[in-house]
Parts: structure tokens; C-alpha cells; sequence
């Protein structure tokens, strides 16, 4: 029997047959998330679907040594979910029940599996929703959102994933079961759930949250803003935040994913356009939200826009919408793979940066298109290549590390959104001295971090996590 089927064997002490998968095909299809670069597959992917049942597993895993990831929707760019030296991946994809919606005190307590949207899509009725929106909400997981302490278009004026969360449920490393945070919002004493929101499954499970729900607001308006260069669409973003107007979203896509939306989906944008914005105001006062899209449009048309065409109905705001929701699909034509990067550098810097990305991506011959939560400055250079091809892999791998390497020394970060993981574990050190290295490192060992609570992301220190480096990438850390 193999080391995966002997693995799967007895894992049917701790939980049901039927929710251990282990055959060949479950595994490969396990093997990494969105970040197509490290891949190694689990010897076994198992479903439970309660706290107590996490916690057994996670004790079992410990009695065993056996390493094991925790796994939301798969949907990670930084290859969190991905089972760097094997073991159990412990899915949360059966723990999806939303328990209550509070509407009186506007939060909702659910299981860590379930959806982003289908948080918001109960809270509706309710006049709520959640806010934190990641592009990818309609299947990743409310614990995939907590671990990487998620963004999307909506974090400009809503924040990231951390104020929206209000309490958590964990199994830590070893098995024992924490509440951690309060419902109240309050919690004195140091601020333990601040490391667990944005700690990348590496600090335990989180299996159940109370999060706090927002009002959804009355009035909606948005638009598409077409210019004829990058550098103009930049520097606008730069005007319409300085002129006091936060929009809800502002976000950016260039030409690259415009190309591949008129092919894939015969989107059509104005001749000659080689940027797009789409801004978006909301409120509870629409004259306010009418006031600030105007003040959008005439920063707008300072800064040359061919076009700004402005939603009439929610038919044609959800048009509108569509260059920003599928324009990562549409780049699935271009080649086998995507790399989207993530970095964040102070926004009236975008104009250099962007001017750096195309730079760099020419240097290594690798195709870029470009989009983003401009208004964050927070960048996504989204590179296309054949990752059957080791010489592609070195230079999306370079032209990324390049890039970061500029965010950081324009002063802004290694990560806006999408974490660590594996992708980025050796450039933490770029951005934070051995002291805070030194403190991230002991903040794990408050959650008795051991080395089997997936292993080599964010801070890899294992011989594993070289080897691991080694085999799938043909370089040592
Ligand atoms: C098309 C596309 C668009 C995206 N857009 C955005 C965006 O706008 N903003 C953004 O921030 N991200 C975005 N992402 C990245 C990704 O969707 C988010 O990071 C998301 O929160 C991951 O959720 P998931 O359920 O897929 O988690 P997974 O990928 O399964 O896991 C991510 C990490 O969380 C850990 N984890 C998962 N569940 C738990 C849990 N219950 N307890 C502890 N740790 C856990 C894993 O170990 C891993 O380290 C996008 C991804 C794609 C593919």
C-alpha cells in the first residue's frame, strides 16, 4: 500500500470513510491553489464538519507527526493551501452552516467554510451585508478571507478583512480549542485575534467567526472611465483621492486586459483606449454621491479621459462591473498560466511603478496585463506564461521578486492581499528587521506553532521547506 493509502487507512479512526479522500486524481487536483508555481500534493484531503472534529484530526496529525494545511476554496494566490511537505489537508469545505444572523446588532456567526458572498447574501433581507469583497467572493471561504486577511474593490473605503471580524473559533497547533476576540467588538488585553486574521492558516484553524455586518448602502453610483495612456489613468487616481472623495471602489485595469476582454468576450471600450477606471460612490444621500461622481468626471477630463460612460440602471452598473470581474478569465486565453503579483507601493507612486512593471516583464520576456485596487495602490501584475516551461518559471519567479523589490523601496509592501505563503517567504526580509522577524517568530510560538501546522509559508525554518523550495522550484533557499 502506499504511504498516502496507509494514510488515508487510518484516518478512518478519526472520521467517517466517506470524507477522506485519498486517490490519485483527489490529491493531484489538491495539489496547489491559485499560485500555479509550487505544487505538491497531500497524501490525503479530509472534510470534516465540526470544531470537535478539527480538533481531533489536528490531534491526530500531532500523535502521528504527520504535517497538515488547512484549506478553504483553493482560491490563494501565495500557495498557502498548498501541502508543502504532504500530509492532511483538512478542508473546510463541509463546515459551510451560517448558524445566525444578528440583525439587531449586525453581526452573523458562521462556519469558516462558507463562502464570501453567501455571507452577504444572507444578511441581505436585512438591509446588511459582509464587506470585505475579494474579486474571487463568489466561492472563497469566509477562513480563507480571515487567514489572509482579505481585500477586494470595496477595501478603499471598507477596509481589509480585520475590522469585519469580531470573534473566531480556533484549534490551535496542537489540537486545543480557543474563542478568541469578542462579540462586542471589545476585548481588553492584547489583541490575539489580530494574529490570527492575516496569520495564513500557520497559527492554527480558524473552523467558526462572528463577523460584523455592514448597512448596505441605498444609493450606487458608478462608472467606467476610459483613457488614452497609463500614466494619465494613474495620475488620476492620484487627483481623485487627494480631492477628498473616497470612492467605495477605484480600480484599474490597462490595456493588456482590455485586449483580452474584447477577444474572450467582445467587451467594446473606446478606439485608442489604453486605460480603464471604474470608480464607484456610494451613500445613503444621493445628491452627496452625485456630487462626488461629478467632481470624478472633471478630474476625469483634466487628466484626458477619451470617455466616462456612467451607469443609468443596475443592468448596466453590472456591465460596467464586468471588465473588473472578468478580467482575469478572459486572460485564461492568453496562456496555460497566471502569476498574479501583489504588492503595495504609496498610490502617487503608480505612475513609476507601472512604467517599472512593463520595463521589467520586457527584460524577461514575459507577458503582463494590469489589474487593480489602484485606489489602495495596491498593484496586481498579472503575468501569462507555460509553466511547463522551467526558463518561464525563472522569469515570472525574477520579474515578481523585482518588482516587489521596488515596492519596498518606494515604501510600501511585499503584500497588499494575497500573503506570503510559499511565493513570498524570502522576501518578508526585505520589508522587516531581524527584531520584527524576530517577534513574528514568537508570535507563533504563542499558539505553540510546533512544525506541523502548515509548514513552510511565511516563515519557512524547516529542512522540509528547502527541500520542499529545491524540488519544485530547482533552487535552495
Ligand atoms: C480570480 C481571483 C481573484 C482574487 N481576488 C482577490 C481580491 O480581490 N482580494 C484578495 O484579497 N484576494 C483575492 N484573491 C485571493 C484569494 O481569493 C483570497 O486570498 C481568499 O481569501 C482565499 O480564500 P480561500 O477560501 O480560497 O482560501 P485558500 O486558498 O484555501 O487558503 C488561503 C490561506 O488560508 C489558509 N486557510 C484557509 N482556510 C483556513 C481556515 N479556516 N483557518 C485557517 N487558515 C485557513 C490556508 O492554509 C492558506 O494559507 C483572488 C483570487 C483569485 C483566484
Amino acid at each position: 500500500m502506499t504511504a498516502s493509502g496507509q494514510i488515508g487507512r487510518e484516518l478512518e479512526a478519526v472520521l467517517p470513510k466517506e470524507r477522506i479522500v485519498a486517490d490519485t486524481a483527489a490529491r493531484r487536483a489538491y495539489d496547489s491553489d491559485a499560485y500555479p508555481i509550487d505544487r505538491h500534493p497531500p497524501d490525503a484531503v479530509v472534510l470534516p464538519e465540526t470544531t470537535e472534529e478539527v480538533s481531533r484530526l489536528v490531534r491526530w496529525c500531532v500523535e502521528q507527526s504527520i504535517p497538515y494545511t488547512p484549506r478553504g476554496a483553493g482560491t490563494g494566490l501565495s500557495g498557502g493551501a498548498m501541502a508543502a511537505r504532504g500530509g492532511i489537508v483538512i478542508s473546510t469545505k463541509r463546515l459551510t452552516r451560517i448558524f445566525e444572523v444578528d440583525a439587531a446588532n449586525r453581526m452573523m456567526h458562521a462556519q469558516s467554510g462558507v463562502p464570501n458572498l453567501r455571507l452577504s447574501q444572507a444578511a441581505a433581507p436585512f438591509g446588511l451585508h459582509f464587506a470585505p469583497d475579494p474579486s474571487s467572493q463568489s466561492v472563497c471561504t469566509l477562513g480563507g478571507n480571515i487567514a489572509e486577511n482579505s481585500g477586494g474593490p470595496h477595501t478603499l473605503k471598507y477596509g481589509v478583512t480585520y475590522p469585519h471580524i469580531l470573534q473566531v473559533v480556533l484549534v490551535d497547533p496542537s489540537g486545543e480549542v480557543w474563542t478568541i476576540g469578542s462579540r462586542s467588538g471589545r476585548a481588553p488585553g492584547p489583541d490575539f485575534l489580530s494574529l490570527i486574521v492575516g496569520g495564513e492558516g500557520t497559527l492554527g484553524i480558524v473552523t467558526e467567526a462572528w463577523v460584523r455586518l455592514t448597512p448596505t448602502p441605498q444609493c450606487v453610483e458608478t462608472a467606467l472611465v476610459a483613457f488614452p495612456s497609463v500614466r494619465q489613468a494613474t495620475e488620476c487616481v492620484s487627483a481623485i483621492v487627494s480631492s477628498g472623495v473616497i470612492p467605495a471602489a477605484l480600480e484599474m485595469m490597462d490595456k493588456g486586459i482590455i485586449g483580452a476582454l474584447r477577444a474572450a468576450f467582445g467587451l467594446q471600450y473606446p478606439d485608442g483606449s489604453e486605460a480603464l477606471l471604474l470608480v464607484e460612490c456610494d451613500g445613503n444621500d444621493p445628491e452627496r454621491i452625485a456630487d462626488e461622481l461629478a467632481t470624478v468626471e472633471s478630474i476625469s477630463q483634466a487628466n484626458g479621459a477619451l470617455e466616462l460612460r456612467r451607469a443609468q440602471s443596475e443592468a448596466e452598473r453590472k456591465d460596467l462591473w464586468k471588465a473588473r470581474k472578468k478580467g482575469i478569465g478572459a486572460m485564461g486565453r492568453l496562456a496555460p498560466s497566471i502569476v498574479t503579483h501583489d504588492g503595495v507601493i504609496p498610490r502617487s507612486r503608480l505612475p513609476e511603478m507601472l512604467d517599472f512593471v512593463y520595463q521589467v516583464a520586457a527584460e524577461h520576456d514575459i507577458g503582463v496585463a494590469n489589474l487593480f485596487h489602484a485606489g489602495d495602490g495596491n498593484l496586481h501584475p498579472c503575468m501569462y506564461f507555460d509553466d511547463r516551461d522551467p526558463l518561464q518559471v525563472e522569469a515570472v519567479i525574477a520579474a515578481g521578486e523585482a518588482i516587489i523589490a521596488r515596492c519596498v523601496e518606494l515604501g510600501g509592501s511585499v503584500s497588499g492581499e494575497h500573503g506570503i505563503g510559499v511565493e513570498k517567504s524570502t522576501l518578508l526580509e526585505s520589508m522587516f528587521g531581524p527584531d520584527d522577524m524576530r517577534l513574528q517568530r514568537i508570535a507563533r510560538e504563542i499558539f505553540n506553532e510546533g512544525d506541523l501546522c502548515n509548514p513552510c509559508k511565511v516563515i519557512p525554518n524547516q529542512k522540509g521547506c528547502v527541500e520542499h523550495r529545491r524540488r519544485s522550484r530547482g533552487v535552495a533557499w
